[in-house]
């Protein structure tokens, strides 16, 4: 009896160390860090992403560790009708210096879906994905769920908005509920009725909304399985303070900006602070001009007819003759799915 205890205990042991979760991402995260913009600091958010607490494939350790490796410093794990994945993400993310916030994806019955971040555990969520339209049905009503978020110091974003802007997303923005909508969902593809923008499937008629009804911009994943690598998606955040109330508050105001399929789509007077923080121009004796790149976002832009690339934290070199400003259409950066930005850099001299 004893033995056999000693040997099941040992089959357990071996169980448990082969099930020992391995870090999945094993390199340093890559270098994501901006200089302050405006006085703020720039972090890098995904505020959606699932675990296999719903139906994701990753466990929450693999999830957090990914969205560290990968570079993120603010993550929400927003399951399915659950939020008990947030207590464990936190505990794992936080020594890894992330900031992890609360979060679910719930939405309407058949209808829109929606991410909910930063409630307290006042919130219960009921009838996830499956919210009734109308008051006096079995199921919860969506104005009531939308309060419920509100008033336990959540906020919502319309997520991947395949369904159009209709009644229950315009009452939850005019009640301040909804705050936020992606532009940029990175499971969807070319379904969820999705418009192909420079080559990237997206919203652009997402980015019309936000401007409209002033809601803050976001790029998000929405993992199931690992990430793809290849171009960045997230969201761009100017905030006061690292903090779980620090990010809350960067989104309230809604300084945010997405950044996807190397572009940015945001706001104008926040993209010319986030340009006149990241480049910066030198001009030489000789009349060429070096641009220094202080960001981990590629730029490209139009002087006159010169194209220019700026690589992450690259320099680059460019004859302009004796000029003491220069004038840049940013390509890759927009501030309207019409409109590029353009500013005007003063050159210095070394
Ligand atoms: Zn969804
Ligand atoms: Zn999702």
């Amino acid at each position: 009896m004893k033995l056999l205890k000693i040997k099941t205990l040992a089959i357990i042991a071996i169980i448990t160390a082969l099930t020992i979760p391995v870090p999945v991402w094993a390199e340093t995260p890559p270098r994501h860090d901006f200089p302050s913009v405006d006085g703020y600091q720039v972090l890098l958010g995904d505020f959606h992403m699932h675990t296999i607490n719903s139906d994701g494939k990753l466990t929450t350790r693999e999830r957090v560790e990914e969205s560290y490796a990968i570079g993120y410093d603010v993550i929400a794990v927003t399951d399915h009708g659950k939020t008990r994945t947030f207590r464990l993400a936190k505990y794992i993310g936080e020594p890894l210096g992330l900031v992890v916030i609360p979060g679910i994806e719930t939405g309407i019955n058949r209808m829109e879906h929606t991410v909910a971040i930063g409630f307290n555990s006042n919130y219960q969520p009921r009838d996830s994905h499956n919210w009734a339209e109308n008051p006096g049905e079995d199921r919860a009503y969506y104005q009531d769920q939308m309060k419920q978020i509100g008033e336990s110091g959540g906020i919502l974003i319309y997520a991947h908005p395949h369904k159009g802007m209709r009644d229950p997303m315009l009452w939850g923005i005019k009640q301040g509920y909804v705050v936020g909508i992606e532009v940029k969902n990175g499971v969807v593809g070319t379904g969820w009725n999705t418009t192909k923008f420079e080559g990237a499937d997206c919203y652009p008629n997402a980015f019309d909304w936000a401007l409209e009804h002033n809601l803050a911009i976001f790029a998000c994943t929405d993992a199931h399985g690992r990430r793809q690598t290849e171009s960045f998606t997230g969201t761009l955040l100017l905030v006061k303070e690292r903090t779980e109330s620090g990010v809350m508050e960067a989104i309230r105001a809604r300084r945010t900006a997405a950044w996807f399929n190397e572009m940015v789509w945001g706001r104008e007077d926040l993209l010319s602070n986030l340009l006149r923080s990241c480049v910066v121009a030198t001009r030489n004796a000789d009349g060429s001009v070096i641009f220094e790149n202080r960001c981990p976002i590629v730029f490209k832009g139009t002087i006159g007819d010169k194209k220019i690339e700026l690589g992450a934290y690259q320099k680059a070199k460019l004859d302009a003759g004796n000029v003491d400003s220069i004038t840049i259409r940013w390509d890759n950066v927009w501030t309207s799915p019409k409109t590029n930005l353009t500013t005007v850099i003063k050159l210095s001299t070394p």
